[in-house]
């Protein structure tokens, strides 16, 4: 399978671009921005865009959806009970001082227990509240990868001061839904580097007595 994370925006938020290499088929996870060089990466690599997820709503991660989905074709993918953030694009780009982008239909609720599948690797949906009150993570059992959006980084977890965040229920998301992975599951965060879940497990300092 081919992967590539692209750091993104203004915030860097890593978007990754999955491609099968037999059937071509792609999904492309949290376009927050920079969208002409996304689609390049898609065109390099010969790939139709079959889905756009986004692992939550927060600007830095939804931003480039509308015009990816153009741009594709493709319908996007997100859990529900994120809407009413996206509802709220414009405050989130007055939050950052940048102007709003072009928002767009949701065409699928992503939900615990779903399952994308491209060229046959299934991408599971996790529900991880507590960045936010629809943060989603998805787990690639084939590829050993876990796309953990902005819920766990390496050494650290997502905030949850913002509105829809959730400082108990995140750690809860992480312990129930995360921390049972295996060990050597890498893990590619919405921001910085990769890691581990049994890196995290053992040196995360926000993990600590889970
Ligand atoms: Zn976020």
């Amino acid at each position: 399978m081919i992967h590539e994370i692209l750091p993104v925006g203004l915030l860097q938020c890593n978007c990754s671009i999955f491609g099968d290499e037999s059937s071509k088929e792609a999904i492309v996870i949290d376009p927050g921005d920079e969208i002409d060089d996304i689609l390049a990466v898609v065109n390099r690599h010969g790939l139709t865009v079959k889905a756009i997820v986004i692992t939550h709503a927060h600007i830095d991660h939804i931003g480039g959806a509308a015009k990816l989905k153009t741009a594709t074709g493709a319908p996007v993918y997100m859990n529900e009970r994120d809407q009413g953030l996206y509802d709220r694009l414009e405050m989130q780009a007055a939050w950052l001082g940048t102007e709003a982008p072009d928002r767009t239909e949701i065409d699928t609720p992503a939900r615990e227990g779903d399952r994308l599948t491209i060229g046959g690797t299934d991408f599971h949906v996790l529900h991880t509240p507590g960045h936010t009150q629809g943060s989603i993570s998805l787990w690639i059992p084939a590829e050993n990868k876990l796309i953990a959006g902005d819920t766990l980084f390496r050494d650290s977890i997502g905030r949850t001061d913002l509105p829809g965040g959730d400082g108990r229920q995140i750690l809860i998301s992480i312990r129930e839904k995360l921390l049972p992975l295996p060990g050597h599951a890498v893990v590619i965060p919405g921001h910085g580097a990769a890691t581990t879940i049994g890196r995290e497990k053992q040196q995360n300092p926000f993990l600590r007595g889970l």
